[in-house]
């Protein structure tokens, strides 16, 4: 028994948000894999999302912010934005209320999952600025034939992020850091950015920084992406980027984050609410898992985390109960079953 219970200590609280879509059933596979693993904690289950909006509430309450602020970590399945109407998105709200300004985005090649990249053993991070940019949602219709959408950059931000990204570079003893931008065309506000990471660059000798234009970024990727260590970039590049990361090691179903802030940490998947497999049992639950694996490692339960990864890998390395996204045929409650028999 843990001293926590015997002396009749408070444990430890996380927020959870189960989200939409598939966000349910991976929350669900996850949490009953750490409970397997032997974590305990306090959960408080949130609403945000549809389950809010159904009852004629915003997307993220103020009540779930509130709560996440109060609980200080939080692991959060995905939420759905309608496309080109409707509400504003849940995930940019709670991320700019809670300050959460560092989305940190781990690409690494995984045992068992074949794609054109297995061989390259890949192993990069992207940080990307969480709070500004053109998710600021600042647009407006002059005429209706004309839409402008501003992109908010301030240089407080972009020092804060490009610190963070050399900061974890040095801690996770990696060697470069590159700058993602786009800074040919937009010179202030992306020259702005460059600025920024050059000054912060010159405090770490120990890190090569360097910089390169998004477009070539994105062809080098694919091209040859173990050349790449951390990459750190401004909001929108940094979204899509990191869904072409995930797609060089298998896809959205194996790719974590984490929001993080100074007082508050958000884990969550890289993918969206995935409608398409949504309640068909078919969605992959790694993604969110390892957001958090993340989280387990942020509050210092390093043992644990590794425990877990290792029964993942086993799984994927033994191929033969991965979903189907990963080419396999397990439903998700199987997979969840083969991890937590791969735990021992
Ligand atoms: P998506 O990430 O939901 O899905 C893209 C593709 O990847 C789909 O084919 C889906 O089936 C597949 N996929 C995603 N996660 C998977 C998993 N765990 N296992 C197996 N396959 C998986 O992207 P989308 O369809 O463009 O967006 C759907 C909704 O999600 C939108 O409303 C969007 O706004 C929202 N979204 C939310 C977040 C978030 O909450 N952090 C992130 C991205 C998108």
């Amino acid at each position: 028994m843990r001293l926590s219970r015997l002396f009749g200590m408070a444990s430890r609280r996380i927020a959870i948000i189960p989200g939409d879509g598939i966000g349910p059933e991976i929350t669900d596979a996850v949490l009953r894999i750490l409970e397997a693993a032997g974590f305990e904690a306090e959960y408080t289950f949130l609403e945000a999302g549809q389950p809010s909006l159904d009852k004629g509430g915003p997307a993220m309450p103020d009540a779930t912010v509130q709560a996440i602020r109060e609980i200080g970590v939080a692991l959060k399945g995905p939420t759905a934005t309608p496309i080109g109407k409707g509400h504003v998105s849940a995930n940019v709200t709670l991320r700019k209320k809670l300050d959460l300004f560092a989305n940190v985005r781990p690409t690494r090649t995984l045992p068992g999952v074949t794609t054109p990249f297995s061989e390259r053993d890949l192993d990069l991070v992207i940080v990307r600025e969480n709070t500004e940019d053109l998710y600021a949602g600042i647009e407006f219709m002059p005429t209706p034939d004309l839409a402008q959408s501003i992109k908010v950059i301030t240089r407080g931000a972009c020092m804060r992020i490009c610190a963070y990204a050399f900061d974890m570079a040095r801690k996770q003893g990696r060697k470069r850091v590159t700058a993602v931008h786009k800074a040919n065309i937009m010179k202030m506000s992306d020259g702005m950015f460059l600025e920024e990471f050059y000054k912060v660059a010159a405090q770490y000798t120990d890190i090569k920084g360097d910089d390169i234009i998004v477009d070539n970024c994105c062809m080098q990727l694919v091209m040859r992406p173990e050349q790449f260590d951390v990459l750190v970039t401004e909001n929108l590049y940094g979204d899509i980027v990191s869904d072409l990361c995930a797609g060089l090691v298998g896809g959205l179903g194996l790719a974590p984050g984490a929001n993080i802030g100074i007082t508050n940490a958000v884990f969550e998947a890289v993918h969206g609410s995935a409608p398409d497999i949504a309640g068909k049992g078919l969605a992959n639950p790694t993604a969110l898992l390892s957001s958090g694996l993340m989280m387990l490692r942020h509050i210092g339960e390093h043992a644990m985390a590794d425990r877990i990864q290792a029964a993942v890998l086993s799984v994927l390395q033994e191929g033969k109960r991965t979903t189907r996204d990963l080419g396999g045929s397990a439903s998700t409650t199987e997979y969840r079953d083969a991890v937590i028999a791969a735990l021992g």
